[in-house]
């Protein structure tokens, strides 16, 4: 019998019957694993209504308290580490070692939110007038929606969820309806580590589920990760229903290699962060932008790493790239590089040929030279194995290129110069930027977040931006006088 998997509510699993499920495959083998159910919005009012009543008890949690949950659920995230990473290979697809790598970056967000009672403290101005004390609060918002896309399914989620709790929200997390099971046993550590119930609830599902926490008025927030169209969609939505909202977008990002650059390094660099799960990152890099007059060996060294990557069942020990994450998803990769063909690219790797046992979602690794910026291979982010070099006569060309494009989340210049790579780092229009590193994902206690159609709102996401968007201000002026210094005054206070 298939597994089911359902939504957690309030505590629990869902008992009741779904109208409507979708099916979750194992991208190795292509066999369905599991179905999982879609909330209608009944559902959506069911997991809101849990949400809501499980707030006021956990905004008025002490810090010590709240932030003890979130200690405890470190150290069981932490020992449980390897099911969950088993968990997002069986779904998502990408090895092992690489889901490993997606839960440590999680924990380093969990281990931010633990410093929950530094975070929130507020400023405290004494005397702001003779006898009157002036001083800021922190407040939670409320219930929050946390929206998350198939290529992280545990991080994205903990890139939000601690740090909602922390700051005292309640939360409904809908994940990918594509790999939904590492939610569920996020929201399992939770329970064990004594998170009350209704405080965390995944809701699984598509647009209805979204849709309905979008338009929901007890939602004050949504932060959500996903495709540009969907997260301009979302940001425009939420917004028009009077929600607090942070859509993080799509990308396509640029590696420039400079002449000085070590084409050793550079090449490294590009096929680890073109290929990486199976290009399924919204860091991953999808353009290297070569400046002559390297283009030549720099490609022939791109192309000679490729021939020596393994691609196969991320369960597997010598595997270094797993599949796609559903048969459509491949086929519409497939499709642009079909596209880059008709186009007039020079196809150098065709992935297309990749031969691996089995019935998975394949593709191997693609590289395209003489790509040009018109080119659908180049305007549209593909999020596969397919990487596109565009040769530039100079570094004004590159980083016009860079800046030119709609995109704008992540970006890397390799150079052993100096003063290009900090001119680069100062006029780049782009939200994250690595000097010889190819995806600069910035670290717990940083925000990360891109600029232009990669991101729309004004707040990146965890760190310090995080507990800002997750709190709301409150500034409270008080003053205690001695009756005697009343008396009616009409004008406007003064500070004296
Ligand atoms: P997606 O946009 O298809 O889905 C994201 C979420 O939106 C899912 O929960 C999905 O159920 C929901 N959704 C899908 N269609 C919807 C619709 N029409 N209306 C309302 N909700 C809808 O994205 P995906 O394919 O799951 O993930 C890949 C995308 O996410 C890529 O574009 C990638 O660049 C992006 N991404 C961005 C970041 C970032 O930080 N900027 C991080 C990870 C992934």
């Amino acid at each position: 019998m298939t597994q089911r998997i359902s939504h957690w509510i309030d505590g629990k699993t869902w008992a009741g019957v779904a109208d409507r499920t979708g099916e979750v495959f194992d991208p190795a083998t292509g066999e369905v694993r599991a179905r999982v159910d879609f909330a209608g919005g009944g559902q959506v009012d069911e997991a809101v209504a849990a949400a809501a009543r499980a707030f006021p008890g956990w905004r008025d949690t002490s810090l010590a308290a709240r932030s003890r949950v979130l200690f405890r659920f470190r150290e069981l995230l932490t020992a449980r580490k390897d099911e969950l990473a088993a968990i997002i290979t069986a779904e998502h697809g990408k090895v092992l070692s690489d889901a490993a790598g997606e839960i440590a970056r999680a924990i380093e967000n969990v281990e931010y939110a633990c410093g929950a009672p530094q975070m929130l403290k507020g400023g405290f101005s004494e005397n702001a007038s003779t006898g009157v004390d002036v001083y800021s609060i922190a407040q939670p918002l409320g219930v929050v929606g946390v929206i998350s896309p198939f290529n992280f399914p545990a991080m994205v989620p903990l890139w939000f969820v601690p740090n909602a709790l922390a700051c005292g929200n309640t939360v409904v997390l809908k994940p990918s309806e594509k790999d939904p099971s590492a939610s569920l046993f996020i929201a399992e550590l939770f329970a064990e580590a004594g998170l009350p119930d209704g405080a965390l609830n995944v809701l699984h599902g598509d647009k209805v589920a979204v849709d309905g926490l979008l338009e929901h008025p007890v939602v004050k927030a949504i932060s959500f990760v996903g495709s540009t169209p969907i997260a301009r969609y979302v940001y425009e939505t939420g917004t028009r229903h009077g929600k607090r909202v942070q859509a993080l977008g799509g990308a396509k990002n640029h590696m420039v290699v400079l002449p000085d650059a070590d084409l050793d390094l550079a090449a490294d660099a590009a096929v680890s962060a073109g290929f990486g799960s199976a290009g399924e990152r919204c860091m991953a890099v999808s353009v290297v932008v070569a400046v002559d007059p390297i283009a030549d060996e720099l490609v022939a060294k791109i192309a000679s790493r490729m021939a020596g990557l393994t691609v196969g069942d991320g369960r597997e020990a010598e595997s270094e790239m797993g599949p796609l994450v559903t048969a459509a998803h491949r086929d519409r990769v497939r499709s642009y590089v079909e596209a880059g063909v008709s186009a007039g690219a020079s196809l150098v790797v065709d992935g297309r040929s990749v031969s691996v046992s089995g019935g998975g979602f394949w593709l191997g690794p693609t590289l395209f030279d003489h790509v040009r910026t018109d080119m659908p291979i180049y305007t549209d982010e593909i999020f596969g194995p397919v990487l596109s070099v565009v040769r530039t006569g100079s570094y004004d060309d590159a980083l016009a290129l860079v800046n030119a494009n709609a995109y704008g989340n992540g970006t890397a210049i390799f150079t052993n110069d100096g003063r290009a790579a900090r001119r680069f780092q100062n006029e780049v229009e782009v939200g994250m930027v690595g000097l010889n590193v190819p995806i600069p994902v910035p670290v717990g206690y940083y925000s990360f977040g891109g600029w232009k159609d990669s991101l729309f709102g004004d707040s990146h996401a965890y760190g310090p931006e995080g507990f800002h968007f997750f709190t709301r201000t409150k500034v409270v002026t008080s003053r205690w006088p001695d009756p005697s210094q009343g008396g009616v005054n009409l004008g406007f206070p003064r500070n004296s």
